[in-house]
């Protein structure tokens, strides 16, 4: 027997339904935030995540699948989606309208050879927005409620978004810097990757989750004090916009974020059952043009919906998700069986959920699969009646029968659904 790949699961059952939920959610979410969807490959040049999510970061240096195709080409199944669609700005050339501001929505696997745990796979699925051509704080504001926004509405109470600011490449390097000089004598008492993330990035350092409780933690330098007077006045006005939304919001000076493109503001929506991050994003304003694209300020997060779907189904514990079809058409000799196969046609054809007897059932058992799905009408075909025109329809809850005429089977059952 061949078994899936460790790190991946196939979605079924519960999960596919949940799955389907917060697509369908999604979709009408991005719509009221007037956001398009857009699909990037799977694989692209494994250059553009080198140069993207950065040659310092854990994603880049251990968890990419790389491989060279048939054609000698360098490929990497993509970590995360941000530098996709950013490609893709750049090569379509989306920026035509310099007034406009581009708003996106994906949703899609994505591949990380990571350590598989709770919540913690190697086929992940992210659902996600980024935004370019604006540097207002109002937009940040924007991108952070609609994801805080969503996570509500499909039903999970118990999180909060975690907040803090990068600020820009001057206050950066006077960070980067200040902690540098910090950490230089206590550099032995660091786990080995942070040692290397001292000459790499020492902003990783602050959230290593090995050294995090180390005394040293305790009187680290914070960034808000290095932060350049537009940075401040930024993430202020930041903060009072979702204020403003009522998003719940807690600054967390700790939070940098693993992928090295973010600066500005950066955050997680971090469920509070788990502690676990539910999603995070940022603004990345240099990386369109590190990429060779023009200068365009940029904002975006991630969700992983693989976690949305563990939250929810603790959310509803063993509470059966409700799966219901309108109408079951139950049928045993061939006549009967034509009638149920083009009246379940038209039934569909007027979004009714309908389901008929395919796997040659008697008629107790039609009785039984028919209760199963929680079939709303049973519509019970017999020649005899057909002969007469006649199709007897019971209301499966009140076990309520009539006998209606064929042709105004459809229009019963679309006005009693
Ligand atoms: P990131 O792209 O690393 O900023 O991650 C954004 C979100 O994706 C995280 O907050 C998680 O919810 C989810 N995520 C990241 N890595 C994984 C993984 N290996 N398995 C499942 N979900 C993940």
């Amino acid at each position: 027997m061949i078994i899936k790949p460790k790190g991946t699961y196939d979605l079924l059952n519960d999960d596919a339904l949940l799955y389907k939920y917060i697509e369908g959610n999604a979709d009408r979410f991005m719509q009221s935030y007037n956001y398009e969807f857009i699909r990037t490959p799977i694989f692209e040049d494994s250059q553009l995540f080198h140069r993207s999510v950065g040659e310092t970061s854990d994603i880049v240096t251990k968890e990419t699948y790389d491989f060279l195709d048939r054609g000698n080409r360098q490929i990497t199944l993509r970590p995360e989606c941000t530098a996709g669609v950013v490609r893709s700005v750049i090569e379509n050339k989306l920026y035509g309208n310099r007034n406009d501001v581009l708003k996106y929505y994906y949703l899609g696997t994505m591949y990380r050879y990571e350590r598989p745990q709770m919540g913690r796979f190697r086929e992940l699925t992210q659902l996600g927005v980024e935004v370019f051509n604006s540097f207002d704080p109002m937009i940040d504001a924007e991108v952070i409620s609609l994801g805080y926004n969503l996570i509500k509405e499909l039903g999970i109470e118990e999180f909060y978004v975690k907040l803090n600011t990068l600020g820009d490449k001057e206050s950066r390097e006077n960070y980067t810097k200040a902690l540098k000089e910090y950490f230089a004598p206590h550099l032995k008492e660091l786990c080995p990757d942070c040692q290397k993330r001292y000459n790499t990035n020492p902003l990783r350092i602050l959230d290593c989750k090995v050294d995090h409780d180390l005394d040293i933690f305790k009187n680290v330098p914070k960034m808000s004090s290095y932060l350049s007077s537009d940075s401040k006045e930024r993430f202020k006005k930041l903060q009072e916009y979702l204020v403003m939304l009522d998003i719940d919001y807690e600054v967390d000076e700790s939070l940098v974020r693993g992928l090295d493109y973010y600066d500005y503001n950066v955050w997680e929506y971090v469920s509070e059952n788990k502690n676990i991050a539910l999603g995070g994003g940022g603004r990345y304003n240099s990386l369109v043009s590190s990429l060779d694209g023009p200068s365009l300020p940029a904002v975006g997060f991630a969700l992983g919906v693989d976690r949305l779907i563990m939250e929810l189904k603790d959310i509803l514990a063993n509470k059966k998700i409700e799966k219901e079809i309108d109408v079951y058409i139950m049928s045993v000799n061939e006549e009967e069986k034509r009638f149920a196969l083009t009246i379940s046609q038209d039934l569909r054809l007027n979004n009714v959920v309908c389901e008929i007897n395919s796997a040659d059932l008697s008629l107790k058992s039609q009785f039984k699969v028919a209760d199963r799905l929680k079939a709303h009408f049973l519509v019970i075909l017999n020649s005899d009646d057909l002969n007469k025109g006649l199709i007897t329809v019971k209301d499966n809850a009140t076990k309520e029968e009539v006998k209606i005429d064929e042709k105004e089977l459809i229009d019963y059952l679309v006005s009693n659904i």
